[in-house]
């Protein structure tokens, strides 16, 4: 352990920068890191400003940040992929490799895994780190720090992407266009979808989707989502709906939007339970798939982002400094509709 400075979350509405102890052994399978950009995630804002999500509550202070990206400066006994100087990018969350769901491939549901900035397990949004070498991914040359750091909101438009079981020339729909319904919409057209429509209300939030070649923007304050996918498919529906939104209004839809046969990819969680049509799904054959952040998802990513198939440049809307970091997170309370990613960048 070692003193080191680093934004704490000391308690919910409270962020200082200040020494906290940190490992800082770099222990054998493992690397030490030293940050380059760290990007700010829902996740981190709302422990910020809700103290809590979900089961996991922050009673202790904890170093906020998981979306990381840098430069290795150690490597412990036994790491052989990787060596000093080599830049690469993180995977946040570490599961027990003992575990029954890590021996079925699904690490990612591993109720022992420790995920940074998930209470009780500091994140990285300090200059130095250490991390087990198996989650930790080199990048291209021609892959920035930046982009290396968005690896992690990516790998969940993925993971989504991945269990919708996408067939080329397939018309999605995407619910939400927050940043995580952008990184699906994203990721789905990565995976073979002909187009994708992107709902919400915010007309920001869609432009910024826009951009990317195969979206189709709707904006469900003026238009009526349902006409619209009907008219795309000719009365079908569509093939996939990602839901990004976690809203009861957009789960109240979902049956006029998908085809018979087709598949509903739940994102976004909603904060209470929220009604589901089993009648309608089950006369209609749907598939209901789940995601829950993502499990082999990085090299994919960083695979996309190194051939130029996929650029998440156009999403980073303003870098700040470590030094002022907690102006970036009170930025990111503002929660402005312009806003995709703020990143945090050391010198
Ligand atoms: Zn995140």
């Amino acid at each position: 352990m070692a003193m080191q400075r680093a934004l704490v979350l000391e308690r919910q509405h409270e962020l200082t920068l200040r020494d906290i102890d940190l490992p800082a052994e770099t222990g054998p399978g493992q690397v030490k890191i030293k940050l380059h950009t760290v990007g700010v995630c829902g996740s981190d804002v709302h422990y910020y400003t809700h103290g809590k999500i979900g089961p996991f509550v922050v009673n202790e202070p904890m170093v906020l940040g998981h979306e990381a990206a840098g430069t290795i400066i150690e490597v412990g006994e036994g790491v052989t992929h990787l060596k000093v100087g080599d830049r690469v990018c993180m995977e946040p969350g570490i599961p027990d490799p003992h575990s029954k769901a890590s021996r079925l491939g699904m690490y990612n549901i591993d109720p022992a895994v420790r995920f940074w900035a998930t209470p009780p397990i500091h994140g990285v949004l300090t200059p130095e780190v250490v991390h087990p070498a198996n989650y930790t991914f080199k990048l291209p040359d021609n892959v920035s720090f930046a982009e290396g750091a968005m690896v992690e909101p990516f790998a969940v438009g993925m993971q989504a992407a991945t269990k919708a079981k996408i067939a080329p020339g397939d018309t999605a729909v995407v619910l939400g266009a927050g940043p995580i319904g952008t990184m699906v919409a994203i990721a789905a057209l990565a995976g073979g979808c002909a187009r994708v429509v992107v709902a919400d209300l915010a007309q920001p939030k869609l432009d910024i989707a826009a951009q990317y070649q195969g979206v189709i923007p709707v904006n469900i304050r003026e238009t009526d989502l349902a006409a619209d996918v009907a008219r795309l498919t000719d009365g079908w529906g569509a093939d996939v709906i990602f839901e990004c939104s976690g809203s009861p209004k957009a789960w109240a839809t979902l049956m006029q939007l998908v085809r018979p046969g087709g598949v509903i990819v739940a994102v976004g969680l909603p904060i209470d339970p929220v009604a589901f049509d089993v009648s309608t799904a089950t006369t209609k054959e749907l598939r209901i798939e789940t995601v829950f952040r993502y499990a082999h998802q990085y090299e994919r990513s960083i695979a996309l982002l190194g051939s130029g198939r996929v650029d998440l440049k156009p999403l980073i809307s303003e870098t700040f400094t470590f030094e002022e970091s907690i102006k970036a997170f009170d930025r990111a309370v503002e929660a402005r509709p312009t806003d995709v990613k703020l990143q945090i960048m050391f010198e």
